[in-house]
């Protein structure tokens, strides 16, 4: 056992590191030293709580899933109870989206897992199916290490509109990618175990549907009713680290005991030995850090692109909006918003009683990053301008508006990514085991996900040190 107290610097002040952090507070032994390194000025990372019109509205992430995919409570929720903000989880008030057909508002149909149906019937009314391709050929739909491209796999079995209206806009909502760019076995890891069993589409998303039961009426998702940015704040406070804002890590050098890092600005770095490092920051600035201890490592890692994303958020005085949580928008549609939420009409906590609307659309589809080079102006403009083609009513001037530009933000996870992950870890276990990556880079995208990476991450370095979760 390392000689105590241990010293653990977490790298990256977003939900991952953050979930380590209170994990390594909880389990490691009683007087560890974490500190938690962040480059910018705000932890949090994705999830950030701003203000629009004098009222809460989120800039970043907005909600997260209640239950992880074999129907568990979700390490989101968990992470919620152990900060004592369990009370604080509300729930859509409206949970009907839309598809953007033909110009005009759909409702999204239900039975679909992630826009992959499980009941052709009840697709139909937005996209056919091609007839008779989902025939049982008398073997799974997938080998049993093998991985594909969700657009791959739905367009051979559906054909094509039920992956350009239906898959790809609900994959473009989470990845602002394309289902045929997006491995199965990451996206959608449900299916992909379902996939290698089942000889049918259909009997595939049937059976990972029956896998996860949904209690009647139970809710899909939740937040926070003061905002995503309290769960940052209660999970600094819980896990008494030591916390460095503007403190960008820029080198990790291995010292035989321990690691070395170098923080701060080239002209003035700090020097820091600690004994083990969480590495959590996305997959590009992971690789530069890695690149020296472990360059075959900072290779598999780096090798993962990323999408970059807008959000533009307006107040707008008495709009007249559909009784809809938003709409997602599919890429053959022609226009810059990708997806669009309603918040004053999906979370009934933030309705406000002088009817002023808070309307958040998303602009940016991977591949497509020159749209986002336009000022924030032209943005909101001409999202302004596509939300009341869609809505077939001019709507009025917002009152307030905020663009947030989320560069590099989400991963695009190819075929191939959990092996390729499994790989880099292994050697970076074998290599280092007091280094651990954590985060959206890795595991997936979305708060639970990265809840649970943060806090696997914090396990493995108590038993690389020589401890045992308490
Ligand atoms: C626009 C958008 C909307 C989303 N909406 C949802 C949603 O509604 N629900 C959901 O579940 N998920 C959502 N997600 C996904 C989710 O927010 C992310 O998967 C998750 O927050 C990523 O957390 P993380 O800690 O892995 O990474 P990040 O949040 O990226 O945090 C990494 C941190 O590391 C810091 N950092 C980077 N390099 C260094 C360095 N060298 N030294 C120190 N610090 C460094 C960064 O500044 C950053 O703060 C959304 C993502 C985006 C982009």
């Amino acid at each position: 056992m390392k000689r105590q107290p241990w010293r653990v610097a977490v790298v990256g002040g977003g939900i991952a590191g953050l979930a380590a952090a209170v994990r390594l507070r909880d389990s490691a032994p009683a007087g560890t030293e974490i500190t938690v390194y962040e480059q910018s000025g705000a932890l949090g990372g994705k999830l950030r709580t701003g203000e629009l019109a004098g009222h809460p509205v989120e800039f970043g992430a907005e909600s997260f899933l209640m239950r992880d995919p074999t129907g568990a409570e979700s390490a989101a929720v968990a992470l919620a109870r152990r900060l004592g903000l369990a009370e604080k989880i509300v729930h859509p008030t409206v949970g009907q989206a839309a598809l953007v057909i033909d110009g005009g508002l759909r409702p999204i149909p239900g039975g679909t897992l992630v826009g992959v149906p499980g009941d052709l019937d009840r697709v139909a009314a937005v996209a056919r199916p091609a007839a008779d391709s989902d025939t049982d050929g008398g073997r799974p739909l997938v080998g049993p290490d093998a991985d594909v491209s969700v657009g791959a796999l739905v367009r051979s079995r559906f054909g094509d509109e039920v992956v350009e209206r239906l898959v790809d806009p609900m994959l473009g909502g989470v990845y602002a990618g394309r289902a045929d760019d997006l491995s199965l076995v990451t996206t959608m890891p449900a299916l992909a175990r379902t996939a290698r069993v089942e000889h049918t589409l259909v009997g595939a998303v049937r059976a990972a549907q029956a896998a996860a039961p949904r209690a009647p009426g139970a809710p899909v998702f939740g937040t926070l009713a003061g905002g995503l940015s309290t769960l940052v704040e209660a999970a600094v406070t819980a896990s008494g680290a030591t916390v460095r804002r503007d403190a960008a890590v820029r080198e990790l050098t291995p010292t035989g005991t321990g690691w070395r890092l170098t923080v701060g600005p080239t002209r003035d770095p700090e020097l820091v030995d600690v004994d083990a490092v969480v590495l959590a920051v996305p997959a590009r600035p992971a690789a530069r850090l890695l690149a020296g201890p472990a360059p075959a490592v900072a290779a598999g890692v780096g090798a993962l692109d990323y999408a970059s994303v807008a959000l533009v958020t307006m107040a707008l005085p008495q709009p007249r909006l559909p009784e809809l949580s938003g709409f997602l928008v599919p890429s053959t549609e022609g226009l810059l918003i990708k997806a669009a939420t309603f918040f004053t009409t999906k979370w009934g906590h933030l309705r406000r009683p002088d009817g002023l609307a808070l309307v958040r659309a998303s602009v940016g589809r991977y591949g497509e990053e020159a749209h986002l080079q336009r000022p924030d102006a032209d943005l909101a403009a001409t999202v302004h301008r596509e939300l009341s083609a869609v809505l077939g009513t001019p709507l009025p001037a917002p009152v307030d508006g905020h663009v947030q530009r989320w560069g590099g933000a989400l991963p695009q996870y190819a075929p191939g990514h959990a092996d390729r992950l499994a790989a880099a870890r292994t050697a970076l276990r074998a290599a280092h085991p007091t280094l651990v990556l954590a985060g959206a880079g890795y595991d997936g995208v979305g708060i639970p996900v990265c809840v649970r990476s943060g806090e696997t991450a914090a396990e493995e370095i108590i038993t690389a040190l020589g401890g045992s979760a308490r």
